[in-house]
């Protein structure tokens, strides 16, 4: 499909219309943010059918539009999780628990298996393997996340970052993605890793993992306060009283128009 340049189809009127009622900052606030609304940004992007119209269009810098490409936000329809943590910090584990039976997951470990299908559990990736497969990570994350489907997704990976992207995890909370910290503590992990024989990548990336000091606690926060913008944008429905169903992840609280 050929790239199609959204801010050319927003009538000034409009753009006016949705600085008068959401204001003229950035709503994406993404890393590198220049934080002035430059451009209209279509909340349910243009090329899924996305209207041009008030209430799907807020500000957005130039750098963050581009930077969000089509992702969508998670709820529009996608629900999209994260679950990041260390090595055999039990991710995997944590999703099959949670997910429901639709769900499509996208899991290092699990596309691992799938291109060395005769590796035995627990094993550590080859090299061989572990460039393919974070090539194959990568490729179906960015295509997950451009999913305009009613479907639950589950991102799995250590920790949030690409080499091109070393701020994932600023651009999911921005996104609004649900995300999940999954660590037993360092010493079960470091055992877990040594019973395995885990290599020095395993290892490297376990005390890479700990020196991030990502906790979920730290991404609580962080996240209330960016819903709470999102809901004074009129993109959540959120009542602050009621924690979000675990059991129907498709249930969100999103506004209708
Ligand atoms: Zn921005």
């Amino acid at each position: 499909m050929p790239r199609v340049d959204h801010r050319l189809r927003v009538p000034p009127a409009i753009s006016a219309e949705v600085v008068a009622r959401y204001g003229n900052d950035c709503w994406l606030a993404m890393p590198g943010c220049t934080k002035v609304g430059d451009t209209s940004d279509h909340i349910v992007p243009h090329v899924f059918g996305g209207p041009t119209i008030v209430k799907n269009l807020r500000r957005a810098c130039r750098h963050c539009n581009g930077l969000r490409r089509e992702r969508i936000l998670s709820g529009w329809p996608s629900v999209i999780h994260a679950v990041i943590g260390s090595p055999c910090a039990g991710k995997t584990t944590w999703v099959m628990e949670h997910m429901q039976p639709d769900d499509i997951i996208v899991d290092y470990d699990q596309i691992a298996k799938a291109l060395m299908p005769g590796m035995d559990a627990g094993q550590p990736v080859p090299d061989a393997v572990r460039e393919l497969t974070a090539g194959a990570w990568q490729g179906a994350y960015r295509n997950a996340v451009t999913l305009a489907k009613p479907v639950g997704l589950w991102l799995v990976k250590v920790l949030p970052g690409t080499q091109r992207s070393p701020r994932l995890l600023d651009e999911w909370l921005a996104l609004d993605y649900d995300i999940h910290v999954c660590d037993p503590g360092k010493a079960t992990v470091t055992h877990r890793l040594e019973e395995m024989k885990a290599g020095r990548r395993e290892l490297a990336a376990l005390r890479q993992w700990y020196r991030s000091g990502i906790t979920q606690a730290g991404i609580d926060s962080r996240q209330k306060a960016r819903r709470a913008r999102l809901t004074a944008l009129g993109l959540r429905d959120d009542e602050p009283s009621t924690p979000l169903p675990q059991s129907s992840p498709l249930n969100l609280p999103r506004p209708r128009w």
